[in-house]
């Protein structure tokens, strides 16, 4: 604090500064995503108890700026050591109507002045953020029992009232061991997607790339694929269409196809040669070839359809 108060105060500004200050450092998410949380029956939830509060409450840090209520931590460590069930009956109402209150998720902003550059400017400032305490508890409990219940290896990653398990790494490796050996391969549609996924952890900790509907027809082989159609009695032959293979596979379709040759000429002379062992690791690689590929995907199969429904087979 001392090193902050030596740096002066902020001074005065006018709304519409203060405004363009606090637009630019805390840009608005125009993605954000809600859901809703549904609440949850009475009977499947288990109270938080003292204990659970206790141990929350003592995670908790001294001497910090307290949030928009003005309770510093000090003053909630004390009521949950002496009075526990006010806490406990405010926190159990929350987890049985299934809210984390609006008013938590409030932070209080105190903008401190770096004590260089143009005061008007938002780079002139470092922004503090300062949650209410009583929220931050909740948080707290909610970490304390999750924590209990956690596999090794596996990180909580807490966004107010969303709250993810993350598998690390070494989780992964071990589930794409476990898979591997035991029913990874065992069916056609295994050994197919085996095939493109060869590694699992890359797949699963790829930083982008939503499956789609076309993606997950060639992941898994189910689709407008001839051979599979022929697999589940829509189509009397298994043969291609376009009448060059007499198995019309997800990799026929999209490695071999002379229907869809000059399409994938274009996209491998921006991606090079793709074949069922590269063609994922490509895509996870980079975020461009991903767009490319998928497209070419969706473009193939989207013509495909209606040629397949017209023929009959
Ligand atoms: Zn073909």
């Amino acid at each position: 604090m001392k090193k902050l108060r030596t740096r002066g105060t902020t001074p005065e500004l006018k709304e519409e500064q203060m405004d363009h200050i606090v637009k630019t450092l805390f840009p608005a998410h125009t993605n954000s995503i809600a859901r809703p949380t549904p609440p949850i029956a009475e009977e499947q939830i288990e109270p938080f108890t003292v204990d659970e509060l206790l141990k929350a409450a003592k995670t908790l840090k001294r001497k910090k700026a307290p949030g928009p209520d003005n309770i510093p931590s000090e003053v909630l460590k004390v009521i949950a050591e002496n009075r526990p069930q006010i806490l406990l009956d405010m926190y159990n109402a929350c987890i049985t109507s299934g809210t984390f209150p609006d008013t938590w998720k409030v932070q209080r902003l105190v903008l401190i002045s770096k004590g260089k550059g143009d005061p008007l400017t938002p780079s002139a400032y470092r922004p503090l953020c300062m949650l209410d305490t009583t929220g931050k508890l909740l948080e707290k409990i909610y970490d304390e029992i999750f924590h209990l219940d956690m596999p090794e290896d596996t990180t909580i990653v807490g966004y107010a009232d969303d709250i993810v398990a993350v598998i690390t790494a070494r989780n992964t490796e071990y589930a794409q061991r476990k898979l591997t050996q035991e029913r990874w391969t065992a069916e056609e549609r295994g050994r197919w997607t085996a095939r493109l996924l060869p590694n699992l952890v890359a797949w699963s900790t790829r930083k982008h790339g939503d499956l789609d509907y076309y993606v997950t027809q060639m992941l898994t082989g189910h689709g407008y694929f001839a051979a599979f159609l022929y697999s589940i009695g829509k189509r009397k032959v298994a043969r291609c269409i376009y009448g060059d293979a007499e198995i019309d596979s997800a990799e026929h379709t999209i490695f071999q196809c002379e229907k869809f040759g000059p399409a994938r000429i274009c996209l491998e002379e921006v991606v090079g040669i793709i074949t069922p062992e590269n063609i994922i690791t490509k895509m996870i690689d980079s975020e461009a070839a991903w767009k490319l590929i998928a497209g070419f995907v969706e473009n193939i199969l989207r013509a495909k359809k209606p040629d397949l429904d017209e023929t009959a087979g």
